[in-house]
């Protein structure tokens, strides 16, 4: 299984152990980061990846890419 990238514009597939590609993914705070890859192991721990606490720190990084993502691409 795999999907896309979800920073927006960004078509690479990625493995559906990643949360995006190697360049986006360092591109995020290293909270955000610590929050998604713990709400990840979490998951598959207990089987129910993607789960809620996924979902939620998903969300807060598609959050934080549309407030920096805007002054990266003017235009
Ligand atoms: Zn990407």
């Amino acid at each position: 299984m795999s999907h896309r990238c979800p920073w927006p514009g960004c078509r690479t597939a990625v493995p559906s152990t990643m949360w995006g590609c190697p360049q986006h993914w360092r591109a995020l705070p290293n909270d955000l980061r610590a929050w998604i890859g713990r709400a990840y192991r979490y998951g598959q721990m207990t089987g129910s990846h993607p789960n809620q606490s996924w979902r939620d720190a998903h969300t807060a990084a598609l959050a934080w890419i549309a407030q920096h993502a805007d002054r990266q691409q003017s235009g």
